[in-house]
């Protein structure tokens, strides 16, 4: 076995690789950017080495400054993750020249399956169905308007070098097809720096199956059972779980097979999976889709029903030994889930947010493992992949593994970071996820109905905790000047009363009415609802700045965690619903004073484009400046028509979320058109 290995990619699965490598008693050495220098699979090495600037190709992805580091440190093998430079065949090649174990497959492997049109001829012709279409390279616009209509629309344009479900495109009629490949094309060649197309036919109600293979350098493969990823958003799991609740014992045994006989085609070596497409209408009829040669993500939903860690197992073949046991050895056992966690806000359409989080919980349960990377008042950014952890439950069917996810997700607290964490939690109580019956356009159905699950009694519960917190922090910043100055008519231990316009995080706003002590307080909402008396019956600190509240709304008991942080209020509730982020309250005198030209950045990012400059005329909705994160292009737009009166930022500046990154002012007001919002007119 290896006596060092470099762990050449960064986050959750940096950490959970070095986890198995200090339980087989190995030297762990990571790798890291800049911007990870604190990071949490740093401290968890045992060494570690620098690569460079921030940027992913500076770093995480400069194959010379990797082996540089392998060779400084003695390293005989690199783990590659997930990711970066996982299917890099390039990288498996510079390895193989520096004398360095890649921890994967072969070269040859890697090419087949990173090329999806190869990938699909190959296992077409060793008997495995493949979606129907035409795989081909080199297909001009006109070939590909001819396959599309052999196929029957709606088909599906797919770049050959694809990955993360970028630059595919559903297209559903032959007018639509022209534009489709255009900007299929341009995403392809931006992502992957190639623009092969090729097409499909689209599965109606698709259901995502894939299957997990090991095999050593023995020829002897073991496959571990399927995992179904039909969650998806915009084609990114979200969701899998382990087995399928599709499947029959036939149509597994069947589907299983099939994968082992791709693993044949690509002469595989190591941890692998084989990903198909199902049609809900056609449970028994699957299609191979591609094959990813490298851990998944999902990876942890097959280590717990079969008790095998693969990290171990890849280290293994990598190392030259045998598999220790055969498929009748592996025995599944139970259902698991797991659910990603990703910086993105469910109610500003998903877009990443990042931040300091100040307080952090990661829940701790019988059945529940936590793959993370997050720490205690750590920084998250928006340079890499938004995805922070994964949350994975086990139990003995499926109906307990969700009832343990979704407790578990309730547990989970990161006061400072926005996630979607409670997307995830109403994604669970869904009756169609309940019931097992998915697809991958659930989700995107589930968005249309509107996701908020929360109930009045939950409002309720928050703004209580919201009530309850604030006159503590009043009490505790008595003594010198409040950061809360702005709640005028906060007399501690007088009657006094006082009004908040709360702003939460998923559902709109609520008004409060708040009179009393920090012990006892009256509360109305709204207009309509009742005033409700509201108890703390206990406050205790469990972190710098946050309290756990137990609280009694008309005899209800319920527990919260509760923080003032700057201007935001963060509220967990333990228990039902997740988290909440409340707004700081408006003085009423200053509801009126909205900037109307005051253009925000919606996510924290980079600016990559400024397109005006002061004095420019614009109308509404002109771009004004791009902002990037995520690799992810973001237009900001005139709020308003008028003149630029100001620009606060310079291309290459970091802009926080909500920042204000330009001002306009309107010019001309014509009273007589109600659609002209009016801007500053004082200063115009
Ligand atoms: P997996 O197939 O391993 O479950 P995905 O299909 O979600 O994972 O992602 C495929 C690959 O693309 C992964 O290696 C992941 O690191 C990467 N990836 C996923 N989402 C993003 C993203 N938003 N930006 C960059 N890379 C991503
Ligand atoms: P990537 O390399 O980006 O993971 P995949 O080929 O695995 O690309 O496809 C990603 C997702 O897109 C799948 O999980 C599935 O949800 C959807 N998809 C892919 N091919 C089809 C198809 N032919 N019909 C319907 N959905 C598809
Ligand atoms: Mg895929």
């Amino acid at each position: 076995m290896f006596d060092t290995v470099l762990v050449a990619n960064r986050g959750e699965i940096a950490v959970r690789v070095i986890s198995t490598l200090r339980k087989m008693g190995i030297r762990s050495l990571a790798v890291y950017s800049d911007e990870d220098e604190g990071a949490r699979h740093v401290r968890e090495a045992d060494l570690a080495i620098r690569l460079g600037p921030s940027t992913a190709r500076e770093s995480y992805l400069n194959i010379d400054r990797v082996l540089e580091a392998a060779t400084r440190c003695a390293a005989q093998a690199v783990h590659p993750g997930y990711g970066f430079l996982s299917e890099n065949a390039d990288f498996v090649r510079a390895c193989e020249s520096a004398g360095v174990v890649f921890i994967g497959p072969s070269v040859e492997s890697v090419q087949m399956m990173g090329d999806k049109i190869r990938a699909k001829a190959a296992v077409a012709n060793a008997g495995v169905r493949v979606v129907p279409g035409r795989a081909q390279a080199g297909m001009d616009d006109d070939e590909l308007r001819q396959v599309a209509q052999e196929i029957g629309y709606p088909v599906l344009v797919k770049p050959s070098a694809g990955g993360g479900g970028k630059g595919m495109r559903l297209v559903h009629s032959p007018e639509a097809l022209a534009d489709a490949v255009v900007s299929a094309r341009r995403e392809s060649a931006a992502s992957f720096g190639d623009d092969t197309l090729f097409i499909e036919r689209y599965i109606e109600d698709p259901r995502h199956l894939e299957v997990q293979i090991l095999v050593d350098n023995f020829s002897h493969g073991v496959h571990l059972g399927e995992r179904e990823c039909s969650l998806q958003r915009r084609h990114q799991k979200v969701i899998e779980e382990a087995p399928s609740p599709l499947l029959s014992d036939q149509s597994r045994r069947d589907l299983t097979s099939a994968a082992l006989r791709v693993g044949e085609v690509a002469r595989y070596r190591g941890v692998g999976t084989v990903e198909f497409i199902v049609s809900s209408r056609r449970p028994d009829e699957f299609f191979f889709m591609e094959m990813n040669t490298r851990l998944q993500v999902e990876h942890p939903v097959t280590e717990m029903v079969t008790g095998l860690d693969l990290v171990e197992q890849q280290l293994r073949v990598a190392a030259g030994e045998e598999l220790s046991f055969s498929q009748d050895d592996v025995r599944l056992r139970g259902h698991a889930i797991e659910a990603r966690i990703y910086a993105e806000d469910p109610s500003r359409d998903f877009l990443p947010t990042g931040g300091e989080l100040l307080f952090l919980r990661e829940p701790l349960a019988e059945g529940v493992r936590v793959d993370s990377s997050l720490l205690a008042r750590g920084h998250v950014g928006t340079t890499y992949d938004p995805m922070l952890a994964k949350v994975i439950a086990h139990g003995a069917d499926r109906n307990q593994a969700l009832d343990r996810l979704d407790q578990a997700l309730g547990e989970l607290v990161t006061f400072g970071v926005v996630t979607n964490t409670s997307f995830l939690r109403a994604l669970l109580a869904n009756a169609d996820v309940r019931a097992g019956a998915l697809d991958t356009n659930l989700i995107a159905r589930f968005l249309e109905q509107g996701t908020d699950t929360r109930t009045d009694e939950d409002l309720v519960e928050c703004a209580g905790a919201f009530a309850v917190a604030h006159l503590l922090d009043r009490q505790r910043c008595s003594s010198g000047p409040s950061r809360f100055d702005v709640l005028d008519g906060w007399r501690l231990g007088e009657h006094a009363s006082t009004h908040f316009d709360v702003q939460t995080s998923l559902a709109g706003p609520i008004t409060l009415d708040i009179e009393g002590t920090w012990r006892e307080l009256r509360l109305t909402m709204g207009e309509a609802a009742p005033a409700l008396n509201v108890r703390c019956l206990e406050s205790r600190p469990v972190a710098r700045n946050v309290q756990e509240l137990v609280l009694s709304v008309s005899g209800r008991t319920f527990i919260v965690l509760v923080t003032i942080e700057g201007a935001l209020t963060w509220i967990a509730h333990r228990g039902s619903t997740s988290w909440w982020r409340v707004t700081p309250p408006r003085r009423s005198d200053e509801t009126s004073v909205v900037h109307d030209g005051d253009l925000r950045s919606p996510m924290p990012g980079v600016v990559i484009h400024v397109g005006a400059k002061p004095g420019d005329a614009v109308s509404l909705g002109d771009a004004l400046l791009v902002v990037e994160a995520m690799k992810m292009e973001y237009p900001l737009r005139a709020p308003l028509a008028g003149e630029v009166a100001e620009l606060l930022v310079r291309v290459g500046d970091q802009v926080a979320l909500d920042q204000v990154v330009a001002r306009v002012r309107s010019l001309v007001i014509d009273e007589s058109d109600p659609s002209i919002s009016t801007g500053d007119r004082s200063s115009a």
